[in-house]
């Protein structure tokens, strides 16, 4: 039987690369999504990926009754649990809307669960639950919290919250998937990330410049302590991310209880090496400056990844070409993101 996933916010960035995952993989995929940050085009777009219909409700996770009717009226087997606010910067500006739309929206969620029966989930972490003092590499079993932002501390709320909810309900079953740094688009160049008004990320504002959307990239401090002073992540494909939802979906089927997993490369590249790695890969140049250090940001952080490995046998095989590629590719073929066009069938 096909099993039935919902996901929420499937309309985004990593929603959408995961619904062509979920839908390769044998899935049936229902979408949940507000678009407050995305278009609907992006779930046309999926469709012609895939050649498979993806059913959409418009809709805010906040909204009990409508979850309740798409649970049951589709026989939801699991959820899939992107739907929420992201912006770090913002997230200090609108603290309640953040914690509204991220803690009250996943408490919503549970509660449409229990009552309807469906008892698995994979949630969407990050690698920010570590906090400000953890040691590099991020392993899973290093102690949460200490975040230094709501955004942050809303995604460590909702790990707690799931925990205690696990503890309680010996059949629930949820994988906290703590991402690293989610880059590229498919390969298509049909879905990529598309944001609204000044990227905050790296990777959005590179493209962005190279398209001649913006005039130059400001790096954020280069007299950290790495090799070459700009700060590193551990920037992985969202094609390898969104494959690592359905192996975590496999994984939770017969599982009991929460269990956390980073999805990253576990290898740490520099503002600097993408910025020349993306020039490689479009043959554009990006001219930047150096600017002040953004405020918070930590100098270094990656995934100790060997646990999504060796439990879900997971790995991100693309390497940084790929996703400079992909990018680029992404760009070029919708310099406006999706807004360029009203609809499409
Ligand atoms: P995104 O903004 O592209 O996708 C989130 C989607 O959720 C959007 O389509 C938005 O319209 C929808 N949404 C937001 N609030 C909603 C609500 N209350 N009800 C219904 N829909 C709602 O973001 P993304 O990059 O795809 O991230 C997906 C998830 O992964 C988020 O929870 C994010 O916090 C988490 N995450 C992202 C990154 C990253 O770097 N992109 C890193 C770690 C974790
Ligand atoms: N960064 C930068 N210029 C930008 C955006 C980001 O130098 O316009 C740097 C930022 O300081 C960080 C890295 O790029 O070191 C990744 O930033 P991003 O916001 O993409 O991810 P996060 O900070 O969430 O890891």
């Amino acid at each position: 039987m096909v099993r039935k996933v919902l996901v929420t916010g499937g309309a985004g960035y990593i929603g959408s690369h995961t619904l062509v995952a979920l839908q390769e993989a044998g899935f049936e995929a229902v979408v949940i999504d507000s678009l407050c940050n995305s278009s609907e085009i992006a779930l046309q777009r999926v469709q012609r990926i895939t050649g498979k219909p993806v059913r959409f409700y418009p809709g805010d996770i906040r909204d009990r009754r409508l979850l309740d009717q798409i649970l049951t009226e589709n026989k939801i087997h699991s959820v899939i649990h992107f739907a929420g606010l992201k912006a770090v910067g913002e997230s200090s500006q609108k603290p309640i809307d953040y914690y509204q739309s991220n803690v009250a929206g996943s408490l919503v969620l549970l509660e449409a669960m229990q009552e309807a029966g469906v008892k698995r989930l994979v949630f969407s972490s990050s690698a920010t639950v570590y906090g400000s003092e953890a040691p590099v590499p991020y392993v899973e079993t290093l102690q949460t919290g200490n975040t230094s932002n709501p955004y942050g501390t809303s995604k460590w709320m909702v790990e707690q919250i799931l925990q205690d909810a696990a503890a309680a309900n010996q059949e629930l079953s949820v994988a906290l998937l703590r991402y690293f740094n989610p880059v590229g688009a498919h390969p298509s160049g049909l879905i990529g990330e598309d944001p609204q008004g000044i990227p905050n990320n790296l990777l959005p504002y590179i493209a962005q410049v190279a398209v001649g959307k913006r005039k130059e990239l400001s790096i954020f401090g280069d007299d950290y302590p790495t090799s070459d002073g700009t700060c590193l992540r551990d920037y992985l494909h969202v094609m390898d991310l969104a494959i690592g939802h359905v192996r975590a979906l496999e994984w939770i089927e017969d599982k009991v209880g929460t269990e956390a997993f980073n999805l990253g490369t576990g290898r740490g590249i520099s503002v600097l090496e993408i910025v020349r790695a993306f020039e490689q890969a479009s043959g554009v140049p990006i001219p930047y400056t150096v600017a002040p250090r953004r405020a918070g940001d930590l100098p270094a952080f990656w995934a100790d990844a060997s646990k999504a490995k060796s439990e879900l046998g997971w790995v991100a095989d693309l390497g940084l070409e790929q996703m400079m590629v992909d990018t680029w590719r992404w760009q070029r073929e919708n310099p406006q993101g999706y807004n360029a066009t009203h609809s499409e069938s």
